[in-house]
């Protein structure tokens, strides 16, 4: 099962390397996010719902980019935020 956004989107460059965690958390003090995902529409890096500011669900309220995929080492899979839709 997959849906429009899904299929459309195609992979982006992160905008920050991993090492450097959640660009919003790391110059506000914090270092206590859970995973990293990366927006596909702009390469935004941003923490995951598990984290306890989420700014990539954060980033979708305020852009609208519908995909994001997983940053972490090894995950490959990718949500799409409109239809709480995972693909591959
Ligand atoms: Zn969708
Ligand atoms: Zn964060
Ligand atoms: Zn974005």
């Amino acid at each position: 099962m997959t849906c429009e956004h899904l299929e459309k989107a195609t992979d982006a460059v992160p905008a920050s390397p991993y090492q450097a965690g959640c660009p919003e958390c790391v110059p506000a003090g914090f270092r206590d996010w859970v995973h990293l995902r990366v927006c596909l529409e702009c390469g935004y890096v941003g923490c995951c719902d598990s984290s306890p500011r989420r700014h990539m669900s954060r980033h979708h309220e305020q852009t609208g980019h519908p995909v994001m995929r997983s940053y972490e080492p090894g995950e490959k899979w990718r949500w799409c935020f409109v239809d709480e839709v995972l693909g591959p």
